[in-house]
């Protein structure tokens, strides 16, 4: 995907109070009627109209006029609105090169005011399969309420959050810098995906390094669930690094030995493959013992002593709340099988018909994410809850 940030340099004020209508709408709307779009931006010399040609012209919004004429953000609209809001905030200064397309992200270099490269994940929830469970995701996906802002910002805060925590808790992991709507910075990562590496100076090190942390996170209540070659990342010194938290889950879950077993398998079917490791051997030789590991070398979920829940103050310190973990949980899991009713709620933004059409609650919680609007005064982002508000009269 191209990120031309040079566009950000074009945009006015208006164009991004303009851009902030579309995306306070876009919590009741789908589609944002045009006429709401410039109720909510309430743009001091008018011209809502041209602001909105020109925001489609660079993609940054959506056209569509099949039902009522309106408005949706596109991705890179709401790509734009993190990016200014980080800038704004003084996080980077400037975007460079895309490092990684990951199965529902986008990863750039991102530099800060003194040369510090950092990486930004750009959160895309619904682009593909977030893992092989597809047809469910598809009964969500055609639901004509399904709601990609609102997930890729919970993937966001959910990676951040985690990210964090596991960082207190000594876990190698990336410095989690910061994060606003679906993007999250981080410290760049030196080295390179465990995948593209095809020789290593101590694969039987490495590997007891990769299992060792799938242990230790359920030691701590976790469970990764997409550990794999693809989210270890490993340096010239053969330092590893893991990445990417949006889908892990806690050793309550129902599934958690399958989901355990699942990375275990992973490492073990990847290091067997690319390194022809024959593992008994390997522990045997590292540690000298089989604690806790089955016939094969793996490590049984069952004997490994767990303190559930340990993660929450941490998480909950970082704004994700266990409604975040259910909504997004449920998303993952492609709709509660049981449930699939309740699964609009939090997913689904539109909650009360009757009040589709206002920009209604507490959308202060949009604005203060809004710091888009920060270098503009606070009068400013005052007036745009005003006229949210106004808009329930
Ligand atoms: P996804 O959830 O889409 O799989 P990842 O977090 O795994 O996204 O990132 C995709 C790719 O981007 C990784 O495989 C890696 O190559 C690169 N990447 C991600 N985070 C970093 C980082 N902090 N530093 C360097 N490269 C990174
Ligand atoms: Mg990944």
């Amino acid at each position: 995907m191209k990120l031309d940030v040079d566009v950000l340099r074009y945009l006015s004020k208006d164009d991004f109070r303009v851009l902030t209508a579309v995306e306070l709408g876009m919590r009741n709307h789908e589609i944002v009627p045009t006429e709401l779009i410039d109720r909510i931006a309430r743009l001091k010399h008018g011209g809502t109209y041209k602001v909105l040609k020109n925001l489609l012209k660079y993609k940054l919004l959506h056209h569509d006029s099949s039902k009522y004429d309106g408005f949706r953000l596109t991705y890179l609209g709401y790509d734009f609105l993190a990016i200014k809001t980080m800038v704004n905030k003084g996080v980077f200064v400037g975007v460079g090169r895309q490092i990684g397309v990951g199965k529902e992200s986008d990863i750039f270099e991102v530099v800060q005011e003194d040369g510090t490269v950092l990486a930004m994940k750009l959160h895309r929830l619904g682009r593909v399969s977030f893992r092989a469970v597809k047809s469910k995701r598809d009964y969500l996906r055609h639901r004509n309420s399904y709601n990609w802002l609102y997930l890729s910002r919970l993937a966001a805060l959910k990676e951040f959050a985690f990210m964090k925590a596991l960082e207190t808790h000594g876990f190698p992991v990336p410095n989690a810098i910061e994060h606003n709507r679906h993007c999250v910075v981080m410290s760049l990562v030196q080295g390179y995906p465990l995948v593209q590496v095809k020789q290593l100076l101590n694969p039987e090190t490495v590997f007891e390094t990769i299992i060792g942390l799938v242990v230790r996170l359920a030691e701590h209540g976790l469970i990764h669930c997409d550990f794999n070659e693809f989210n270890i990342m490993i340096d010239d010194d053969e330092k590893i690094t893991m990445i990417d938290f949006p889908q892990m889950v806690s050793v309550s879950h129902r599934n958690a030995q399958m989901y355990f077993d699942r990375d275990v398998e992973c490492i073990f079917k990847f290091f067997r493959k690319r390194f022809n490791l024959s593992f008994q051997e390997s522990i045997d030789d590292i540690d000298g013992s089989d604690d806790g590991r089955d016939e094969a070398g793996k490590p049984c979920f069952s004997t490994i002593e767990r303190s559930a829940g340990f993660l929450d103050r941490e998480l909950a310190a970082s704004g994700f709340t266990r409604k975040d973990e259910e909504d997004i949980q449920r998303f993952i899991e492609g709709g509660a099988e049981s449930d699939t009713n309740s699964d609009s709620e939090g997913v689904d933004i539109v909650e009360d018909p009757n009040e589709a059409d206002t920009v209604h609650g507490d959308s202060s919680h949009l604005l203060e994410q809004n710091e888009g609007y920060e270098s503009q005064g606070k009068e400013e982002s005052s007036e745009v809850r005003e006229s949210s508000e106004s808009g329930k009269e």
